[in-house]
């Protein structure tokens, strides 16, 4: 019996229909466990997360805490984990639905901060850590005890992740930390960072380590930025001095941090792009429903065919993408590199978002120039798709190498 099936008698209706759209459903063969899966994560989002995003949005501040702990008594943080390691040894494609019903959090904020810890901060770990590693840190991230983030953004530079410059210096058996992290997401709150760092002497895709940093020792500060959007979780630059952490800290192999991360990308990306995806599908529904109801000229605005041709050329973008993305998974799942079509969906997946929250936003008229809508919060959230998780420059980039178009004598970013 799977942990998250406790959940399932609650009575739930909002799960993600489009998914059974798919010509890639027997790909992925979503099943009536995937269903049960849904549900679980919809009642925590219905009953402890919704009721409150707007108060939190407002706050600029979640407890972070207490929804990972939700999540994490249903076993959610680790779907694809090990049950040594305290998760439900499930395949991807459970994962997978547990991001498409992310999306029906009311604001991009909380399913970021929750794939920072499932996407982005645990997969190295999960893969070269050590036992002792993985019990410190793995274990307690997957129950949603620890709040994690990843540090690998510095104030100087996101897209050149090769020259980072934060230093872990190695003392006999300890590592002496001085530098800084920008634009951390959950960095006020959390307990741990998957830190990018260089700890020795050599070329930049060899000189760093990833190592997990308790975020609770002298000589570390922090102050929260002000962004645009994802109001209510924490977007950190955070200083690092003479920060003494042990050596056994250090993630896998020594020197290996900086392929490590560029791997851990590829589940970051897969991830954002997943719940993106069907925010979007959520965001033309509502629109869709709002334009039913609305009358201009004595009849509905959706009788305008205006509309109608713009909401249906959005909902087609939204399945070409979900194609995409379901073809990395499956590609995922058997176990290729997806590097490729994971930077393509991310370029894409962050375009179309600003594409129609833009497109949608304006159907409502002035009301969704407020404030108080979500289809403007999801404008606002949403811009930072094309940014955080590398930019859509970087992502072209990258394409551009994959399709051999890089002259070989430029020096440029693509390596990320
Ligand atoms: C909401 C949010 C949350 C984030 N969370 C985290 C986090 O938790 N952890 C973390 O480590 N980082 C995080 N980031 C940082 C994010 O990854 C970086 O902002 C991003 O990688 C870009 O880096 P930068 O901001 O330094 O921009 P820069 O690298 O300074 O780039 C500025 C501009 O130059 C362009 N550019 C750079 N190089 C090239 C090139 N070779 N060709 C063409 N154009 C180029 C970029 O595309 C961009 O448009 C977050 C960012 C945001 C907005």
């Amino acid at each position: 019996m799977f942990k998250f099936s406790k959940f399932a008698s609650l009575s739930l209706n909002k799960c993600s229909k489009e998914v059974h759209t798919s010509s890639l459903l027997n790909a992925l063969r979503f099943t009536q466990e995937h269903d049960e899966l849904r549900k679980t994560v919809n009642k925590i989002i219905e009953k402890d997360i919704n009721p409150y995003v707007d108060k939190w949005e407002e706050q600029r501040t979640y407890p972070n805490r207490e929804v990972f702990k939700k999540f994490g008594d249903a076993g959610l943080l680790g779907i694809t984990r090990s049950t040594k390691y305290g998760g439900l040894g499930l395949d991807y494609s459970f994962h997978v639905a547990f991001l498409e019903e992310l999306s029906n959090v009311n604001c991009a904020a909380i399913p970021n901060s929750i794939m920072v810890q499932t996407d982005m901060t645990t997969p190295a770990l999960e893969r070269f850590g050590s036992e002792e590693l993985k019990q410190e840190f793995l274990v307690p991230s997957h129950a949603g005890e620890m709040v994690s983030c990843i540090g690998v953004s510095e104030n100087q530079g996101g897209s050149d992740v090769a020259n980072i410059i934060t230093k872990a210096e190695r003392k006999g058996d300890e590592l002496i930390i001085n530098g800084g992290k920008m634009w951390t997401t959950n960095g006020v709150q959390g307990d741990w960072m998957c830190m990018l760092a260089i700890t020795r002497e050599g070329p930049p895709h060899k000189n760093k380590s990833l190592i997990c940093v308790p975020l609770k020792l002298p000589g570390i500060t922090c102050n929260k930025i002000q962004t645009m959007g994802n109001n209510c979780c924490d977007t950190t630059e955070i200083f690092f001095e003479d920060v003494r952490v042990p050596a056994k800290n250090i993630i896998g192999e020594e020197g290996m941090g900086f392929i490590y991360q560029m791997q851990q990308f590829q589940d970051e990306r897969l991830a954002l792009c997943m719940t993106a995806c069907s925010a979007m599908a959520r965001y033309i529904r509502d629109t869709a429903d709002y334009c039913k109801e609305r009358k201009a000229f004595g009849y509905p605005i959706i009788q305008n065919q205006a509309i109608q041709f713009t909401l249906a050329e959005l909902q087609t973008e939204v399945e070409a993408l979900k194609a995409l993305l379901y073809c990395a998974v499956a590609k995922k799942m058997e176990g290729e590199d997806v590097t490729l079509l994971a930077t393509m969906a991310k370029l894409k997946c962050g375009r179309l978002l600003r594409e129609v929250t833009d497109k949608c936003l304006q159907f409502w008229g002035g009301m969704g120039y407020s404030s108080d809508t979500l289809i403007s919060r999801a404008l606002r959230d949403g811009r930072a798709l094309s940014i955080a998780g590398g930019t859509d420059e970087i992502m072209l980039n990258i394409i551009s190498k994959f399709m051999g178009l890089l002259p070989k004598s430029k020096p440029n970013a693509s390596k990320c």
